[in-house]
């Protein structure tokens, strides 16, 4: 454990730990990681400039958006940190462009944001006197594995996940800094590239999703399955990779009209069949401070 009152210099906290639904627990899916002087935020879901404001971090000062892929819950929250971060007061204050490390299709997305807000972006530089390089983007696009940001002693190196055949592209992450090592599965099937990219990892983050064993024989539950990764086999992931903690985001928990979703306590009963290890399941605010151990801070 860290010694009481210290904090790590590598954090990384779940801003949003949901999926679509819009539930007031669970956001929609982003993570804010902070490594030395530098911030990034994975994914921008529904609330993500609440969650941040939540946690008195401007806007602003994020330096980098990472962007995983682009199913609408996970990037719906990008206009909102854009264009609010570039507000005057003290939760935004942007004056430096949007940063912008995405797969294939970053482009398309921030370039078609900037048309549909031109109107707002007008508007405020006209009448608050905005600095137009506040609200300018700088977006960068891959379309293979490898290192994606590089600075401040931090390296960023994306990998490819397997989110379903027609969800291409779609990359998790791998955070360094310092000797230390987070990982970050985005949305993905059981998967051989995050357990490589998972190797020396001190904290994991997977997603997961799980139905009723009733549920499953509905078709639709099947193929929505189908796209994420069974707690059976996150203990797989985890067993083979042995991070110093694992946690869970994006969790993903189906039900039906008359079928309920499945507990937490199912789902951790469920991985506990494959791995023995030590297991956070995330809530929203859930902190991890990663130093010669990884410290839990719950909200
Ligand atoms: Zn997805
Ligand atoms: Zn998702």
């Amino acid at each position: 454990m860290t010694q009481a009152g210290t904090r790590a210099d590598f954090c990384v906290t779940l801003l949003g730990t949901g999926v679509p639904i819009p539930s007031p627990d669970r956001f929609g899916p982003s993570t804010l990681v902070e490594a030395g002087d530098r911030k990034f935020l994975i994914d921008a879901g529904r609330g993500a400039a609440i969650r941040l404001y939540q946690l008195a971090v401007p806007i602003g000062r994020i330096d980098v958006q990472l962007l995983t892929h682009y199913h609408s819950d996970h990037t719906s929250g990008v206009p909102d940190i854009w264009l609010t971060g570039w507000l005057e007061s003290h939760f935004g204050t942007r004056r430096t462009p949007y940063r912008v490390i995405g797969p294939i299709g970053a482009k398309r997305l921030i370039e078609n944001l900037e048309r549909a807000y031109a109107d707002d972006i007008r508007i405020r530089v006209a009448d608050e006197k905005l600095p137009l390089s506040g609200i300018a983007t700088d977006v960068t696009e891959f379309d293979r594995d490898g290192v994606v940001y590089e600075d401040g002693g931090v390296r960023v190196i994306a990998f490819e996940v397997d989110h379903g055949d027609v969800i291409k592209p779609c990359y998790g992450y791998r955070v360094e800094y310092g000797g230390r090592v987070a990982v970050f599965s985005s949305d993905t099937r059981y998967n051989a590239n995050v357990i490589r990219y998972g190797a020396g990892a001190d904290l994991l983050v997977h997603e997961v999703a799980m139905a009723r064993p009733e549920l499953m024989k509905e078709a639709y539950i099947q193929r929505i399955i189908a796209h994420h990764t069974e707690p059976r086999d996150c203990g797989r992931v985890f067993a083979q990779t042995r991070p110093k903690l694992a946690a869970f985001t994006h969790i993903v928990l189906l039900a039906s009209r008359t079928v309920p979703p499945p507990t937490l306590d199912e789902l951790v009963a469920e991985v506990r069949t494959t791995y023995d290890g030590p297991l956070e399941v995330g809530q929203d605010l859930t902190r991890f401070e990663i130093a010669d151990t990884v410290t839990v801070r719950r909200r």
